[in-house]
């Protein structure tokens, strides 16, 4: 049972950045998963609906959480607040929050948030004048595949996705980008083909941080997850490798693991992860 006075989870994680010169460094981060009202988009593939609440946050439910999460959390530099949802929805996160949670933010050098580019284009000026540290605002992009985007029923095309990632970048706030590999009935090959033009359209717009997602049974996907690729390690590692020349010097990729492991991992490949692994792919662990 959710309770809108509390945070659905929180965790402490480490994960890496990119800084100036192009060396790696890993960064202490406290994630706030937030128990807010349910995202109004609803893509086919999103399973965070579970964790949110069918009404309105109410003002002031969300600072209270936040508070819960930082007085059991250990230190850290940054601090992610995810709200299963848009961080400028109103409906999830009370505008006249934006104060309080920006000062509960203030001993973080960078806060980072998610949200899609229909919501807020005023609230992002007014949420930033309340953050100390730089603002890092997360977009779901998932896929440059236009079918496949349409197919998500993301209500946003790559052209919504570029002006909103250029707006992000003229106001100074940072861009973090996650794609998904794989979908519904796509061979492998076309995943990894989709993903690679992914990433580098990422690129492209400026993204600080690219998150790959693969794609899991455990989503939503209108029940035809069964039709899913079945993504390896050995397949991620690839990615990775053959996307690392194109990424600017202070960016960052990422890849969330899940359950996948590297028991069946190639010599060479197991030779290529140990040699990327502490910068590049981790997982989160739970602290809850
Ligand atoms: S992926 Fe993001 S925009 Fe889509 S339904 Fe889930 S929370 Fe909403």
């Amino acid at each position: 049972m959710l309770d809108p006075q509390r945070p659905y989870a929180f965790l402490n994680e480490r994960e890496p950045t990119r800084v100036g010169c192009g060396n790696t460094e890993i960064v202490d981060v406290a994630t706030v998963f937030l128990t807010a009202s349910r995202c109004p988009i609803g893509c086919s593939m999103c399973d965070l609906h579970r964790n949110t609440l069918p009404q309105p946050s109410q003002p002031g439910s969300i600072p209270t959480q936040i508070r819960y999460a930082q007085q059991r959390l250990k230190p850290a530099s940054w601090i992610k607040l995810y709200n299963s949802g848009n961080f400028f929805d109103p409906s999830s996160i009370p505008p006249q929050d934006y104060a309080l949670i920006g000062q509960l933010c203030c001993g973080y050098d960078r806060v980072i948030i998610e949200n899609h580019p229909r919501f807020g284009s005023r609230r992002h000026d007014r949420f930033c004048q309340h953050v100390a540290g730089k603002l890092e605002v997360a977009v779901g992009l998932e896929t440059v595949q236009p079918r496949m985007l349409k197919r998500l029923g993301k209500q946003m095309s790559r052209d919504d996705f570029d002006r909103y990632a250029n707006s992000l970048i003229s106001a100074g706030i940072d861009l973090r980008v996650f794609l998904i590999v794989g979908a519904p009935r796509l061979s492998v090959k076309e995943s990894m083909r989709w993903a690679r033009l992914s990433i580098r359209h990422a690129i492209h717009a400026g993204a600080r941080h690219i998150s790959l997602i693969p794609a899991r049974v455990g989503h939503g996907w209108n029940g035809t997850a069964d039709s899913l690729p079945r993504v390896e390690l050995e397949h991620l590692v690839e990615l990775f490798v053959d996307s690392l020349d194109e990424m600017r010097r202070d960016a960052c990729l990422s890849v969330d693991l899940w359950d996948i492991t590297g028991d069946e991992l190639s010599e060479p490949r197991r030779h290529l992860l140990d040699r990327f692994e502490s910068a590049i792919l981790h997982q989160s662990t739970s602290l809850l």
